[in-house]
This record gives structure tokens, sequence and C-alpha cells, in this order.
């Protein structure tokens, strides 16, 4: 049966270049959020922050552009938005 895709985006951040500035905390503060060192971090459903480096969490539909426009602005170019077949499809690595 071949495989069914789904829409459903995932976001990581790549800390290594966070300004800190905190427009994605503006933006969409469901899913990302400052820890204590001041850089922002993707946050999940459980409202656990994901720590580990390219740790990735589900975009939630409602929040979809709010996401992409966080990666699109973002200054540190350090969002990144993925589709499930792996495609970057807002932030540095989009086409
Ligand atoms: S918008 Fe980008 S650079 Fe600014 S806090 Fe969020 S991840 Fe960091």
């Amino acid at each position: 049966m071949a495989e069914v895709a789904t829409d459903q985006l995932q976001v990581w951040v790549d800390q290594d270049l966070c300004t800190g500035d905190g427009l994605c905390v503006q933006y969409a503060p469901e899913v990302f959020e400052f820890d204590v060192d001041g850089l922002a971090y993707v946050k999940g459903t459980d409202g656990e922050l994901r720590m580990t480096p390219g740790d990735r969490v589900d975009v939630p539909a409602h929040l979809r552009l709010e996401v992409i426009d966080s990666a699109k602005e973002c200054p540190g170019e350090c969002i990144h938005v993925v589709r499930d077949d792996g495609v970057e499809i807002a932030g540095p690595d989009a086409d």
C-alpha cells in the first residue's frame, strides 16, 4: 500500500546561531520559548522544551503561518521548518 503523505510540519532551532532577539517567541509562544541561557528552543505539546540539538516538535495546525513566518524572519537564520518527507519548506535550507 502506498504511503499516505501528510502535511504535518515539524520545526527545530539551531541554538548555535540563535541571536536571542525573541522574534519567534513573540510570534508563536506555544512553540518557541527561551531557556535560562537566553536562547530559543522548541516546545512540545507537553510544554517541555526540547534541549537536544536538532530535536524537532510537531507544528500545531493553527500555528503554521506563525511558525513559517518566524523561520523566514529569524535574524539568526536558525529556525528550520520541515515537511514529513524531510524537505525544508522555510528556513535557511529551504529553496
Ligand atoms: S527568531 Fe531566531 S534568532 Fe531570534 S530568538 Fe528565535 S530562533 Fe533565536
